[in-house]
């Protein structure tokens, strides 16, 4: 009985091929294994995502698969469903998604193993003692090698660098104990371990408050069972900042490291929670070494190694950004996702999954828990458990019972009153007057702006003239560091000019204001004391922001300003002040989240203050004191702003309540953009159920990015199948020109 395989071939196109699996394979092959298959007169890489009997076809039609390329398979079926899911959802091809799940370093078959020189004691000795005896007096160096690989490690292979540390100049000893029979040379991987300088202290469960305790012990209740006969419901644990929500995922992980199954934690972004990262080293310091840590900063081969691992099962906690939700672990026992209500969970590019709702599915499809936590949930996970979808966990109260701060907020439109010209300080009184306390009291200062470079324009005061970028609709910022001129959508660079482009007038100034320009005002206010700019400016160079939160914990550092690389998941004791410069920048955007993000991010940025012994203390500066974001976020009241936010999405058929699709057309020719837009629409119209509101065709908030126009249209539905269906169907029927581009987006994020 031959058997067969799916493969689908690696490639921007879904191609799907059944071949025969040669019989002396057979027993070697899996799901997930990597092959290579024979397709029309070339050959083709492509990973097996079935196996079975082929019934339909004889199986002597089928073409033989030509090499099986990995002894392991790289998926495991648990993942290939996985991904099956997510391309039906996301209305992604397979391959594509494929590419996500399985990271270019592995797939691509450049990587390998890095490997050196070490040397592996042959047993029994063939030498006798009289032989070892004479090799003390004869070749001293000769008997310290081999006493050394008796003590270090006899029965696995040692580095010849590690032998050359411990005694110098050994390569001739070696060799001649290579000769004798002693033992042997080869070559052993040597893994690229990006963390191998780590040393972590044990840290040690704290005893919890019975609010932890009660969610521990539900959590618990379901990992016991793992695989639970029936999948148990994700838990969102809504803790406000500091509650404690990382000591009960530290706790509920080390149940199922005790169970010997494997735990996933997802945390945002490596780089900018990489106290979240140490505490969970920390914890668990005893089997460092099987703790995978995945991000963006990895080398290929950094990557290719800590997969592996993973895939070997040498790994039994893995931390990381978005995509280790795709980690290849085995016995899955937990998967935590913290700060769930994140938006860089969302990936911007194809697949455009939400690796949140993936973390939910993964979880059905292992059988086993999923914590989603935040101290601002989603208005999605929170609906989800108002309706029973998930099992709510709550903790109210700061652990250890410190008070959460008092957010105090100022009214910047007084502000512009109070001064002659009507032109407002960046600075208010009440902020600078605190800074001032704090910083005489020798206590630390956090300042937020979300809005990097020195001015957000260079406008003519003579004609009006806003200097653009040519590529995107949007005005280009000026960087005081290079003295350029910058925009934030494509990167396009520009020298300012010294006169107005269109009148020539020299009254061409700066307006608004970002990180930079804050930055020389601190200077001037606060001279005498050091303050730090962290942005994606001064955070170039590698380890810059590791280096400049050292130095900040240390108190090196006074007042630490920055964007959102500093608003989440950081810890300093010393810090009892927190300024958001300005509260209203994400306010005003065209987007039905912009209250939700605008409260998420006030409540994570205060969160930062008073974590130690003094009350905390922050300071928001805005020209909308009464706008609810704010209000509820002064008060630190979820519930409150969950209440008032709900009835409005909810009346204007918004998500939570149904799910959107955003559909947007791009061109590098605006008509063409256009027109392509209205076809689609004039087609998707009749196509789609009565249920599913649509949009007319509309230019997109930002028209124009990176050289392509855009035009956007939004379907809304209970169901995403009531919508992607269709649409596929649809644009299988039709064709568009060449250069235009359609990007259908499921649950979307960004609107822009
Ligand atoms: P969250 O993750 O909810 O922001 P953390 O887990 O960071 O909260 O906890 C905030 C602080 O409280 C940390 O310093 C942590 O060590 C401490 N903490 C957490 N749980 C307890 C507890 N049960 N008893 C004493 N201190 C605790
Ligand atoms: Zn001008
Ligand atoms: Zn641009």
């Amino acid at each position: 009985m031959t058997l067969s395989a799916s493969v689908l071939i690696d490639g921007p196109r879904h191609l799907e091929f059944s071949y025969a699996i040669p019989d002396d394979v057979a027993n070697h092959v899996a799901i997930g294994s990597r092959v290579r298959v024979p397709l029309q007169n070339r050959s083709a890489f492509g990973t097996i995502l079935a196996i079975g009997e082929e019934t339909q076809i004889d199986p002597a039609s089928l073409k033989p698969l030509t090499a099986l390329l990995d002894d392991q398979p790289v998926l495991t079926p648990n993942l290939v469903q996985l991904a099956r899911w997510i391309a039906a959802y996301y209305s992604t091809a397979l391959e594509t998604v494929i590419r996500s799940v399985l990271p270019e370093a592995v797939r691509s078959n450049s990587h390998s193993f890095k490997k050196r020189k070490a040397a592996q004691l042959i047993s029994p000795c063939p030498l006798d003692k009289v032989q070892i005896d004479s090799l003390q007096t004869r070749a001293p160096r000769q008997a310290e090698v081999l006493a050394f690989l008796q003590s270090h490690s006899p029965d696995s292979p040692t580095f010849l660098t590690t032998i050359n540390k411990e005694i110098p100049g050994a390569a001739p000893a070696l060799k001649a104990l290579e000769k004798k029979g002693v033992l042997t040379l080869t070559d052993k991987v040597a893994p690229r371990d990006p963390h191998a300088a780590d040393n972590f202290l044990q840290s040690n469960p704290l005893p919890l408050n019975p609010q932890q305790a009660g969610a521990l012990h539900s959590i618990s209740q379901h990992i016991l069972s793992v695989p639970a006969p029936s999948p148990p419901k994700p838990f969102l644990l809504h803790g406000v900042t500091g509650s404690g929500k990382t000591e009960v995922y530290l706790q509920a992980i080390q149940k199922v490291l005790d169970l010997n199954q494997t735990a996933l934690v997802l945390v945002p972004e490596i780089a900018l929670t990489p106290q979240t990262v140490e505490r969970f080293k920390r914890r668990f310091a005893s089997i460092q070494q099987q703790i995978a840590v995945l991000h963006s900063h990895l080398s290929q081969g950094e990557r290719f190694d800590e997969w592996h691992k993973i895939n070997q099962k040498n790994a039994r906690v893995v931390i990381g950004a978005r995509s280790a939700i795709f980690a290849p672990l085995n016995r899955l026992g937990l998967i935590i996702v913290d700060e769930e209500h994140e938006n860089s969970y969302k990936q911007e590019n194809p697949p455009r999954y939400h690796a949140r709702d993936v973390a939910t599915v993964r979880g059905q499809i292992e059988k086993c828990p999923v914590i989603l936590g935040s101290a601002t949930p989603s208005l999605e996970s929170w609906h989800n458990a108002q309706r029973g979808k998930y099992h709510l966990l709550t903790l109210d109260q700061r652990a250890d019972d410190r008070k959460l701060p008092l957010i105090r907020v100022a009214d910047m439109r007084n502000e512009a009153r109070k001064k002659k010209d009507g032109i407002p300080s960046l600075l208010s009184e009440h902020l600078r007057i605190a800074i001032l306390k704090r910083l005489d009291q020798n206590e630390q200062v956090i300042l937020f702006l979300n809005r990097r470079g020195f001015a957000t324009s260079l406008v003519c005061q003579e004609c009006g003239y806003v200097c653009q970028c040519r590529h995107c609709s949007v005005p280009l910022t000026f960087h005081r560091t290079d003295e350029k001129l910058l925009c934030h959508i494509c990167g396009f660079q520009q020298v300012a000019p010294a006169k107005c482009p269109e009148c020539h007038s020299r009254t061409i100034r700066f307006s608004g204001y970002g990180t930079q320009k804050i930055e020389d005002l601190l200077h001037d206010e606060f001279h005498g004391h050091r303050i730090a700019r962290v942005d994606a400016d001064s955070m170039r160079r590698k380890n810059e922001l590791r280096d400049t939160l050292r130095d900040f914990k240390a108190r090196k550092i006074q007042i630490l300003l920055g964007t959102q690389m500093i608003a989440k998941g950081l810890h300093f004791p010393n810090v009892t002040l927190v300024g958001i410069l300005n509260a209203d920048l994400g306010l005003h955007m065209p987007d039905f989240r912009a209250g939700e993000r605008t409260f998420q991010l006030l409540t994570q940025v205060a969160g930062r203050a008073g974590r130690g012994d003094r009350l905390g203390e922050v300071i928001v500066q805005t020209h909308t004191p009464q706008h609810p974001a704010i209000q509820f976020a002064r008060h630190h009241d979820y519930h409150g702003f969950a209440e008032q936010e709900l009835p409005f999405r909810k009346e204007f058929q918004y998500p939570p309540y149904l799910h959107a699709l955003l559909i947007t057309v791009r061109s590098p020719h605006e008509r063409r953009a256009q027109f392509s837009a209205e076809t689609l629409a004039k087609r998707l119209r009749p196509a789609l159920p009565e249920s599913v509101l649509v949009t007319d065709p509309l230019p997109s908030p930002l028209v124009k990015a990176a050289g392509q126009f855009r035009f956007q249209i939004m379907l809304r539905s209970p169901s995403t199948k009531a919508m992607t269906d269709p649409l596929s169907q649809v644009l299988q029927e039709l064709s568009f020109p060449e250069d235009v581009l359609v990007v259908p987006d499921i649950d979307p994020y960004s609107l822009m």
